[in-house]
């Protein structure tokens, strides 16, 4: 008896050998130069058959543009304009035969639990599973998404209203759609379109869920215009839903989800100790032109209003996935059903930036406080590191206060990531010719400050303010 291993070892010569043989014939048999020598051997496989296009290759569809099928092999024409011209039929006795059935329901019985045919469809716009429709924007804007038609007569003793959300079910699983009111389908039939399928792992629009396997049996065509169905009125269940972050992103997230979902608890947790705040206003808060009060985004009442907790001044300092809980900086512990991410991007600080008084990052009120503590707004000299957007932005609004500002950008040119070359030379001369001489310099590369910079200009400034957006870890 071979050991074990000598074996698994024969076996994995054996395996070897074979795939080395599979390359070699998928090199061999895959040797097409291009798509007509593709389309060339599938036509050449119809031969003999009710489909026969032997007859069809590239360049005849590109001379004559449309042909009908059948196209065997010595079609000289545009193929067969009418099928069964001959009175000859695919049927084993080449007549045509006409089959009697029972009248009777074949499909699958209502009950009183499932009392509503659904039959499904295609819709206008799209094409089978979409992997092509999908994608053309003008018709995702007309219909863009799976919907239940259902007649008024049937919506209205299950409280349903146009767009609800609705729960349809059969023996075999269910879907949740928007329903689509309408008195053109008839009371007692539910229609729903066949091409969502799975949609980010949530197969929730795949009609296919609720038909059965039914197939005729002669011309196994599958039973999906008959499946008994109940349709009820969606209702979600409570959830506690926990954001950490309190920033344009957690607020955009409180009011749109508002607008769905009154039910649901939602609590914020944030660093910052203020209520929502728009961060984007901060150079206008900083030199003087906006009061905080204009920077607010949701006053206290409104926090009522949307129904939402936010701790100000909290943080959260650890997530347990599989608990589902957050423990905040002062060690209590929360439990979350939904946990949303919005702790936004924080300044990047250059790694040899030595604690200097007088370097500030700038993204929070504190920091615009810090800020605003140190410097003399109206006739400072700042330097700025960083030209991108934010830079530029708090550059303009201390330099129309009279700073003077120098910007260090590590590229050649402003904005680099949003300009190309000429746009950021159009940018720094509108910045110039604006009026705003201060805007001195652009000093290129620099990736230290302090006292001195790569070039060896030494620069003499009251603070520095670094303005390149990172993204946290
Ligand atoms: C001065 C300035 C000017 C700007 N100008 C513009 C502009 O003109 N146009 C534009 O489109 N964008 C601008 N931006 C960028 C814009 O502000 C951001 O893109 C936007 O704020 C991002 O929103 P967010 O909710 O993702 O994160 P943020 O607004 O950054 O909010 C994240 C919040 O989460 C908090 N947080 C982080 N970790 C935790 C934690 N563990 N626990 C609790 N809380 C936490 C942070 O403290 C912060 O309050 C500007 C930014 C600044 C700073």
């Amino acid at each position: 008896m071979p050991s074990f291993d000598f074996v698994s070892k024969v076996d994995a010569q054996a395996l070897d050998n074979a795939m080395n043989v599979i390359r070699k014939e998928i090199t061999n048999r895959f040797d097409f130069k291009d798509a007509s020598e593709i389309y060339a051997e599938h036509a050449s496989l119809t031969e003999g058959t009710n489909i026969d296009i032997s007859g069809l290759n590239y360049q005849i569809l590109k001379d004559k543009r449309a042909v009908q099928w059948p196209y065997p092999k010595l079609e000289k024409g545009s193929g067969t304009a009418r099928l069964f011209a001959d009175h000859e039929f695919y049927t084993p006795d080449k007549k045509a035969n006409i089959l009697s059935f029972s009248d009777k329901n074949q499909s699958e019985a209502l009950t009183p639990e499932n009392p509503l045919i659904l039959t499904t469809g295609r819709i206008r716009d799209q094409w089978h599973t979409r992997s092509k429709t999908g994608k053309v924007n003008k018709l995702n804007q007309h219909i863009s998404e799976a919907f239940l038609e259902i007649n008024p007569y049937d919506a209205a003793p299950r409280n349903i209203k146009d767009l609800d959300i609705v729960e349809i079910s059969s023996l075999r699983g269910d879907v949740r759609v928007k329903a689509k009111l309408s008195p053109d389908i008839k009371p007692g039939v539910v229609f729903m379109p066949m091409h969502w399928g799975k949609i980010l792992k949530s197969d929730l629009n795949r009609v296919n869920n609720l038909t059965n396997n039914l197939v005729d049996p002669i011309s196994k065509e599958p039973d999906f215009k008959y499946s008994a169905v109940e349709v009820k009125l969606y209702k979600k269940e409570r959830q506690k839903i926990i954001v950490i972050g309190a920033g344009a992103g957690a607020c955009g997230f409180v009011k749109s989800y508002r607008a769905l979902n009154t039910e649901d608890e939602i609590e914020i947790f944030s660093k910052e100790n203020f209520p929502f705040y728009n961060r984007v206003l901060l150079p206008d808060y900083i030199i003087g032109t906006l009061p905080w009060q204009s920077l607010i985004k949701m006053s206290d009442v409104e926090e009522l209003d949307y129904r939402i907790k936010l701790h100000r001044g909290l943080s959260i300092e650890k997530i347990n996935k599989e608990d589902k809980t957050v423990t905040d900086s002062n060690g209590e512990t929360h439990h979350y059903d939904v946990l949303l991410l919005a702790t936004g991007s924080r300044a990047f600080v250059l790694k040899d930036v030595p604690a200097l008084n007088g370097v500030f990052t700038m993204r929070s009120r504190n920091d615009a406080d810090n800020f605003k503590k140190h410097a003399d707004t109206t006739n400072g000299k700042v330097v700025i590191v960083g030209g991108g957007l934010l830079g530029i932005e708090m550059a303009t609004s201390l330099a129309e206060k009279g700073s003077k500002v120098i910007i260090i950008q590590r590229i050649s040119r402003l904005m680099g990531r949003q300009l190309d070359g000429l746009g950021s030379q159009l940018l720094h001369e509108e910045l110039i010719t604006k009026g705003l001489p201060s805007v001195q310099d652009i000093l290129v590369p620099c990736s230290t400050i302090g006292t001195g910079v790569h070039q060896g200009q030494v620069i003499s400034v009251q603070e520095v303010a670094t303005y390149r957006e990172g993204h946290q870890h």
